[in-house]
């Protein structure tokens, strides 16, 4: 089997240090310069969610459109995802939810109607663990399989879903892990904050000064704390597609922006279907 994109770094990266002491004797800083470089390097592949050192991410979509997808973390939550969607509905927003498997294990009449109203639904983990990164290869092609089944269930698809990893962490393991099974990874390019701002309008305001046409946006419907809600987003959510629509953008799935698949509005029933089987 090929080796991932976060093993040739590693191999690159041992390789270059040996080189380096090889050439320049042990020393300091022939082991300390590469080392140091290829720290910085992991430090980045770990924790920068757009990060493409380990795996590739797709970070942005394809710009010539004046599209732009709304991404919802952490759901789906029977109190919350429910109004979410209502709103999509009266907003002709299309949207991509990254669920969590044992919440929509739960609540599986709510993927159902996501697939049903038009949205996609993606992979965020069976658990979503903070310590998932930490986990070998094996645990996160478990936790990876686990919901993407669920999903495939759900929506009647063969196709494998977009999978984002809890946190947007990655690590060698989830490299591995993804590349084994050929996952489309998807990060974000606008984070909403909408964990951290209090406040719905300076949630909404913050996407929309920044937004242009092909960017992902992080949102979230749920919390990974089962007990706890995100009701900002009842509030923020309005707003922000208010101003989608004075900037003249409207909100697709990931996959739409990506290229990947024909809008599902304009795209003729045999279209998708055969588009679907391209990459089941
Ligand atoms: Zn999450």
């Amino acid at each position: 089997m090929s080796l991932c994109r976060a093993d040739r770094f590693l191999l690159t990266s041992a390789a270059v240090t040996a080189g380096s002491a090889a050439v320049f004797g042990p020393s300091l800083l022939s082991l300390g310069v590469p080392l140091g470089a290829y720290a910085v390097m992991m430090a980045d592949g770990v924790f920068r969610p757009a990060s493409p050192i380990f795996y590739p991410t797709l970070v942005r979509g394809r710009t010539d459109r004046p599209h732009v997808a709304l991404t919802f973390d952490d759901g789906p939550d029977p109190e919350i995802t429910p109004a979410v969607l209502d709103m999509l509905a009266a907003h002709k927003a299309r949207a991509t939810f990254f669920v969590i498997g044992r919440y929509l294990e739960k609540h599986r009449t709510l993927g159902e109607r996501m697939h049903r109203e038009g949205h996609e639904l993606g992979n965020h983990s069976w658990q979503h663990s903070y310590f998932q990164n930490f986990y070998p290869a094996s645990g996160h092609g478990r936790e990876i399989d686990r919901c993407a089944q669920l999903i495939k269930s759900v929506t009647q698809s063969k196709s494998e879903p977009w999978y984002r990893p809890p946190v947007g962490l990655k690590s060698p393991a989830m490299a591995r892990a993804s590349h084994k099974r050929n996952l489309k990874v998807v990060a974000w390019s606008i984070h909403s904050r909408d964990t951290m701002i209090r406040d719905p309008a300076s949630v909404a305001r913050g996407v929309v000064n920044r937004i242009r046409p092909g960017d992902i946006v992080l949102l979230h419907d749920g919390h990974d704390h089962e007990q706890r809600h995100r009701p900002l987003i009842l509030q923020a959510l309005p707003l922000l597609l208010q101003g989608l629509r004075e900037r003249g953008l409207s909100s697709v799935t990931v996959s739409e922006l990506s290229g990947e698949t024909l809008p599902v509005a304009s795209a003729p029933s045999g279209a998708r279907l055969a588009a679907d089987d391209a990459r089941s």
